[in-house]
């Protein structure tokens, strides 16, 4: 015990991530897009919630919850699954993130929206590709449609699933 080395462990870890995540300017542009729109409507993305927003940028794919959880462990934050739905909540709010009922998942919106208009997403069974499609077309019908039921919708979101055209003509 003579030549204990403290030297090396100075300190708690907690917090610090062990391998800083690389992400490309595209997310970056993103990120910075994100908070921007954030920052207007007067929405706070906190920590936690950029963190996660982070991630579906990054990744550009449906992430499930449990995915994030794992995720930002292995980033040196660990996380509640309830808090990290909680974030999730907050970014669909916002119209930042959706979740693909069909996929149980959440994938980032490719278009920072109100959340009022309808996105159509082209879901691919084969290849796992997910598509979003904002198209002001799909988004007039559906509201004459809704306009016309009477109806009130929670979210409008469009899951289209089937094979990509990459896979379409693959056995
Ligand atoms: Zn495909």
């Amino acid at each position: 015990m003579a030549h204990t080395l403290s030297l090396q462990h100075t300190g708690p870890h907690v917090g610090v991530p062990i391998q800083a995540p690389r992400f490309s300017e595209r997310t970056e542009r993103a990120m910075a897009q994100s908070e921007a729109f954030c920052r207007a409507r007067g929405a706070r993305l906190t920590p936690i919630r950029r963190r996660v927003l982070e991630l579906l940028h990054g990744f550009d794919k449906p992430l499930g919850a449990y995915d994030l959880v794992e995720l930002l462990g292995s980033q040196g934050h660990r996380m509640a699954p309830i808090t990290v739905y909680r974030a999730l909540d907050f970014l669909i709010e916002q119209g930042l993130a959706h979740r693909l009922a069909s996929r149980n998942a959440y994938i980032v919106s490719s278009t920072v929206s109100s959340g009022r208009t309808t996105t159509a997403f082209l879901i691919c069974e084969a290849c796992g590709d997910v598509n979003e499609i904002a198209s002001p077309d799909v988004a007039d019908t559906v509201t004459r449609v809704l306009r016309e039921q009477g109806y009130q919708p929670r979210s409008r979101i469009l899951e289209i699933t089937g094979r990509c055209s990459h896979c379409r003509d693959v056995h």
